[in-house]
């Protein structure tokens, strides 16, 4: 079996809480009732504006959240509902790099011990031998030997996303989910990490969960995509699919931002551009029907009442919109 995440109706709500006596009055569904697989030496791409839970998801799935509902199947074990201490030697199976590498590393460590303190705290390998797993994987980043006694800040911000991926990669895991690792990226940098992390994938056979907030920065290293819209998946399809036939109107539109750049060597032209009314409405309180109504150009009756199923259309391309219902 060549699947090695299945996540089956998975739900994280958070409670509202409200009044004097703060009492739950109702619930935010930052994801809401998701299912989709993975399979081993892939990558998902999931992107949707903040607010569209896609985080959050990243999160539950190696339960650094817990869900509310559901089950995610990770390498043939159901571990929704582990308790945290037998999720304890997975976690080295599954790992996560973030967003803000500033954030997410200790400014007192050094980068050797920002390294190693995985294996310490996981209990793995005798000191020679941690030692020289670090600067193994140290190496495989792209970092230098004299980096090791360094301190976060006397990096870029690019090099200390290495750092980040070297913590995550040094217990060898099968599974990376990476929330927006190049978002707080400049540029011209973003490629280099985004190509640095597809080598790695190939180099050690990982499998990626790839979060981004725009179609473009995963358009490269995905092999399919989800676009996620308050809290479900709008379409998720094979890449090319969604990037040459998207369906739903809020890919459509989210495509129609990004510059379409002709790996030829052509030039970079754009698609007219469809603009969508309004913000992200509130997923604390979204609206009926479809969610994506009030700022879809096609939005008719039926979406007001009815929410639209995610339905296959094509092979492994699946779209949650009326338009394509019966098609
Ligand atoms: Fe637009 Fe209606 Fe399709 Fe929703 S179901 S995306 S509102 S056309
Ligand atoms: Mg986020």
């Amino acid at each position: 079996d060549d699947i090695l995440v299945e996540v089956r109706n998975l739900k994280k709500y958070f409670p509202i809480k409200g009044g004097v006596l703060q009492k739950t009055v109702g619930h935010l569904k930052a994801v809401d009732d998701i299912s989709f697989t993975i399979k081993t030496g892939e990558t998902l791409g999931i992107v949707g504006e903040s607010g569209s839970g896609k985080s959050t998801l990243g999160r539950v799935l190696i339960r650094l959240l817990e869900p509310t509902d559901g089950q995610i199947i990770f390498n043939q074990t159901d571990i929704s509902t582990l308790r945290q201490r037998q999720i304890r030697p997975i976690r080295e199976d599954m790992q996560m790099v973030f967003q803000d590498p500033f954030a997410s590393l200790n400014s007192k460590m050094s980068v050797e011990q920002l390294i190693e303190e995985p294996l310490v705290v996981q209990g793995k390998l005798a000191k020679k031998a941690r030692k020289q797993k670090v600067l193994e994987v140290l190496q495989k980043v792209g970092l230098r030997k004299d980096d090791l006694q360094k301190y976060p800040h006397e990096f870029s911000g690019g090099q200390r996303q290495r750092i980040s991926i070297a913590r995550a990669l040094v217990l060898n895991p099968k599974f990376v989910i990476c929330d927006e690792p190049v978002s707080a990226l400049d540029v011209s940098i973003q490629a280099q990490v985004l190509n640095l992390m597809k080598d790695l994938q190939d180099d050690l056979g990982l499998t990626y969960l790839f979060i981004a907030h725009d179609l473009s920065v995963v358009k490269h290293i995905s092999d399919r995509v989800a676009v996620m819209y308050l809290g479900r998946f709008a379409e998720i399809a094979p890449k090319k699919a969604l990037y040459e036939n998207a369906l739903h109107p809020y890919t459509q539109a989210l495509l129609s931002s990004i510059p379409v750049i002709d790996l030829n060597g052509g030039p970079t032209t754009t698609r007219e551009k469809i603009k969508l009314s309004g913000d992200l409405p509130s997923p604390a309180n979204p609206p009926s029907g479809c969610t994506f109504r009030t700022r879809c150009p096609k939005a008719h009756d039926r979406c007001i009442i009815d929410r639209p199923d995610l339905v296959e259309i094509s092979e492994n391309h699946f779209v949650a919109c009326h338009l394509y219902e019966g098609s």
